[in-house]
């Protein structure tokens, strides 16, 4: 687990190496490596600005066929870093902030953080691999409808 302390030393700190695991719940299971690129500018005291970027595949299911599926994420990082301290305080209501112990930074809980949010909602096989169970559940609910519309 790689932890760094962003209150203090120099800045830019530039980072790039390979994951070989994450841990996010709900998304596919990566394949080989995860590249991470990033670059950590200390704008103030309290604020760090983080940019670069995550780069990996990933198997997955197809919500609509079942199919198993590769998706290639690359997700561009761009993201404001500010203490937990401030959590409660801030008031700029910028979503693409990362709230963390700056002192103690965990780097890996940030990645699979970020991997977590870029990560697509709906995975499909292909962009056209449309739902087939739409027409199916729409024929089923008739006859209850029948149904009613005769005791009525
Ligand atoms: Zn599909």
């Amino acid at each position: 687990m790689k932890i760094l302390n962003l209150t203090e030393g120099s800045f830019p700190i530039n980072l790039s190496y390979k994951l070989e695991s994450i841990d996010v719940p709900k998304i596919g299971s990566l394949i080989g490596n995860l590249e991470v690129k990033l670059r950590i500018l200390r704008i103030s005291n309290n604020l760090l600005k983080c940019d670069g970027s995550i780069k990996g595949d990933f198997t997955d299911i197809c919500q609509n066929c079942l199919k198993e599926t590769i998706l290639n994420i690359f997700s561009e990082i761009d993201v404001t870093l500010k203490d937990l301290n401030e959590i409660h305080s801030d008031s700029s209501e910028q979503d693409q902030t990362h709230y963390q112990d700056l002192e103690y930074f965990n780097l890996q809980k940030f990645i699979e953080e970020e991997t977590g949010l870029n990560y697509p909602d709906i995975v499909k096989c292909e962009e056209s691999c449309i739902e087939e169970n739409e027409s199916l559940i729409q024929e089923k609910n008739f006859p209850f409808k029948k149904i009613r519309d005769l005791i009525d």
